[in-house]
């Protein structure tokens, strides 16, 4: 039997907590200290979703400008795009159009896409509301989730939404 195997790249503008979200859900670890990613890193994991076994191949970006001309050719044959914003952090979430805007001009509607309202542990210093982040995400017909890399919430239900969507022929 082979595993089918799917690209997921992971936006959003640099700090909001990518490479934070990935490394917990990869080896459910936290580094307060920021190490900003320098172009494009790639990591894969196994996953079973309900009676299926898939390959995901996570690959996370840098969100400086310099690199966002890279960004199209790695958006080429994904099938899902995971679009942060920090819930503390207004801009970042201004941005967020335009990175979905990315994705749709890349891949139109064979590509899924998710916004997260990464750091949901600092919620006492939210300047983005729960309802503002569903709102733009039915605006842009986007799944949604908030979650923390640093508390770990949400982060396995929102790894699993993801998977839950992939095309999949059996
Ligand atoms: P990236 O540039 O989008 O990859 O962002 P990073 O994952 O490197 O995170 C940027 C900074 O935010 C780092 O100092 C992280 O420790 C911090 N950070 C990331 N995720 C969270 C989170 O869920 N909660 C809190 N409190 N800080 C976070
Ligand atoms: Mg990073």
């Amino acid at each position: 039997m082979t595993v089918k195997q799917y690209k997921i790249v992971f936006l959003g503008d640099s700090s909001v907590g990518k490479t934070s979200l990935i490394a917990r859900f990869m080896y459910d670890t936290f580094d307060a200290n920021y190490q900003p990613t320098v172009g494009i890193d790639f990591l894969s994991k196994t996953v079973a979703v309900d009676d299926r076994t898939i390959k995901l191949h996570l690959w996370d970006t840098a969100g400086q400008e310099r690199f966002r001309a890279l960004i199209p050719s790695y958006l080429r044959d994904a099938a899902a795009a995971v679009v942060l914003y920090d819930i503390t952090n207004r801009a970042s979430f201004d941005h967020i159009e335009k990175w979905v805007d990315d994705v749709r001009s890349e891949r139109g509607s064979d590509c899924t896409v998710m916004i997260v309202g990464a750091k949901s542990d600092l919620s006492p210093s939210r300047v983005v509301s729960v309802s503002e982040g569903q709102q733009k995400a039915q605006d842009l017909e986007t799944l949604w989730s908030e979650a923390s890399a640093k508390s770990g919430e949400h982060v396995k239900t929102l790894f699993r939404k993801v998977a839950l969507s992939l095309p999949f022929d059996r």
